[in-house]
Formats: structure tokens, C-alpha cells, sequence
């Protein structure tokens, strides 16, 4: 029987399982991301020893994930410093000799969601995750959608609100795009309280929705996906997505109709079927499609 190695890449942890053949969870561990030369001998013994027959990898972003680039499979601009144009997946190669393959940890999550979880049966979706950071990955024809590199949500530029008390945003890169306004981070250095311990009634709120629900037209209006699933630390604040569904469904105007938005856009935007499970379980997807496409070569 063949296992399957799958690795959740993440900037403070790394989370690496085993699946048997049927797409059972046999094991799994959780070790801290230091510096690759630490991190990388421990997760390359974890997936010999348990003689995977090929890995698939959910990795934070940005990578390069063109086959012709000489960059190919790098961890490319990350602001984690000694992970920047790390050779990720030629290292796992090189030490594995199995088909591995590799895409974003949103990439991942969306194309499990889509496969078996609150997407399933359809062919199109996005996943956002909204915490430390904010990503998305966008399923397009049941594919994770690559092109110029691979879609970065969480990066896109965004109408401050007029009464936000710190228009400017937070990311080092462009300071107010989404994750820079929006991010649990992002919350925390606004009003000085953690997302965590912000009030309910408070203001934060309305402002985090109108975001959110900023970052759901404009993925609708780009992608038309059938199914937004929005996962994170800060979504764990149930009632948000009320307040997110309501804004997006104001943003709209009435533009789109469509029966799968009607009800409030109740079953269009919502959490994810498999909770946290999401990226650990694309992974595996992904192995699988790795070893897939070695036995039958497009
Ligand atoms: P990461 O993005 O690092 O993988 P998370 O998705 O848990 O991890 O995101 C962490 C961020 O989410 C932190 O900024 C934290 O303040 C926020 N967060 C975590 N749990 C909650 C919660 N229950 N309510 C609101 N915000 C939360
Ligand atoms: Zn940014």
C-alpha cells in the first residue's frame, strides 16, 4: 500500500501528515519553521522514514510556480527572510526522489474545499484565510489558477473607509492594500486591542466587513467563482460573515443575479466544510495529483 506525505507550510509552523492510499489521515506532526537548515533536514527525515511515494506541499506565498522559470518552486519575496528564494521544492526533490508537487497553502485549501468540502460538485471557487496574513487561492475549471504567478487576494489595493483612523494600512509593501488594512495584525495596531478582545459592538468590526466584503465584489467581479469560503483566526468571530454577506450584497447594487446569490448570499459566502483542516488536506490532494500525473503524463 502507498503513503502519501503531505506538508502545510506555514511562517511560524510547519504541519506534515501521512495518508494512506484511500485518503485516510494516518499521522500527524507539528514542528516550529526556524531557519531552513534546521527545519528542512527534519521534514525531509519525516517523509523518508515513513517511505512516502510522493509529497504534496501547501506553502506560504509568493512562489514562483512557472516550470520554465530557473526560479521554479522557489519561495520567492516573503518577508521571512531566510526562507527568501529558498529552493523548496528542488531540495525536496533532490532528497526525496518522489513526484512532488507544489502550490500556495491557499491554492491548496481552496482545491479541498472544492473537492470535498463546502465547494464540492462545483468547479469553481476562492478560499481566503483571513489572520497573521490574508491570502486567497481561486479554483477555476476544478484547477488552482497559476497564469503570471499565482492570485495573491491579499495584496490588492483597497478603498480605505472614510472614518478609518489608520487609512494608510500596515503592509510594508504597498502599506493600505487589503491585508494591510485588514489582517488580524492590521486590527490589533488600529485600535490597539487584539482582534480577539475587540468588542463586538465595536466599530472594528463594521470596518473588518466592509473590507471583506470590498475583497468579496472584487473577487466576484474577477474570477466568478461559485462559492467564497472565507477561514482564519479572525473569521473564528461568528458573526462576521452576517456582516460581510450584508455588505457584499449592498457593494453589489443589484448587478449580479443569479439564484446561487439569492438568500442573502447565505450558501455563497461562507466558512470552510473542513475547518483547519482545509491546507493539510489540499496537500494531500496535491500529492496525489503528483503522483497521478506520473502515471499518466499529460
Ligand atoms: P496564521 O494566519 O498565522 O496561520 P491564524 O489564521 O490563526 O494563524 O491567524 C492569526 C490571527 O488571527 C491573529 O492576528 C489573531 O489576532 C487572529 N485571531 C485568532 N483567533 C481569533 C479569534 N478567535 N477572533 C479574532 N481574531 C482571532
Ligand atoms: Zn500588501
Amino acid at each position: 500500500m502507498q503513503t502519501l506525505g503531505a506538508l502545510e507550510a506555514g511562517g511560524t509552523k510547519m504541519v506534515m501528515a501521512i495518508f494512506s492510499d484511500d485518503g485516510t489521515m494516518q499521522d500527524r506532526v507539528s514542528i516550529p519553521t526556524m531557519e531552513p537548515e534546521t527545519t528542512m533536514p527534519e521534514m525531509i527525515r519525516y517523509f523518508a522514514s515513513n517511505h512516502v511515494s510522493a509529497v504534496g506541499i501547501g506553502c506560504f506565498g509568493p512562489l514562483d510556480l512557472n516550470p520554465d522559470s530557473s526560479s521554479y518552486g522557489y519561495i520567492t519575496m516573503t518577508p521571512k527572510l531566510p526562507w527568501r528564494m529558498y529552493p523548496l521544492l528542488p531540495t525536496f526533490q533532490k532528497e526525496l526522489q518522489v513526484p512532488i508537487a507544489l502550490d500556495t497553502d491557499v491554492n491548496g485549501a481552496a482545491l479541498a474545499e472544492a473537492r470535498l468540502g463546502a465547494a464540492r460538485g462545483l468547479s469553481s471557487c476562492v478560499y481566503v484565510t483571513v489572520g497573521t496574513g490574508i491570502g486567497g487561492g481561486v479554483i477555476i475549471n476544478g484547477k488552482p489558477v497559476h497564469g503570471l504567478m499565482h492570485p495573491e487576494l491579499g495584496h490588492q489595493l483597497i478603498a480605505p473607509c472614510p472614518d478609518d483612523p489608520s487609512p494608510d494600512g500596515f503592509c510594508p509593501y504597498h502599506k493600505g492594500c487589503l491585508e494591510g488594512l485588514a489582517s488580524g495584525p492590521a486590527i490589533q495596531k488600529r485600535w490597539g486591542i487584539s482582534a480577539k478582545e475587540l468588542p463586538h459592538d465595536h466599530i472594528g468590526w463594521q470596518m473588518e466587513a466592509d473590507y471583506l466584503a470590498k475583497m468579496c465584489v472584487s473577487a466576484m467581479m474577477s474570477f466568478s467563482p461559485e462559492k467564497i469560503i472565507l477561514g482564519g483566526g479572525v473569521m473564528q468571530q461568528s458573526f462576521l460573515i452576517p456582516l460581510v454577506r450584508r455588505k457584499t450584497l449592498n457593494y453589489l447594487g443589484g448587478y449580479i443575479s443569479s439564484p446561487v446569490i439569492d438568500n442573502g448570499l447565505e450558501d455563497y459566502i461562507v466558512p470552510p466544510a473542513l475547518g483547519v483542516n482545509s491546507g493539510i488536506t489540499g496537500a494531500y490532494l496535491l500529492a496525489r495529483q503528483a503522483l497521478d500525473s506520473q502515471s499518466h503524463p499529460d
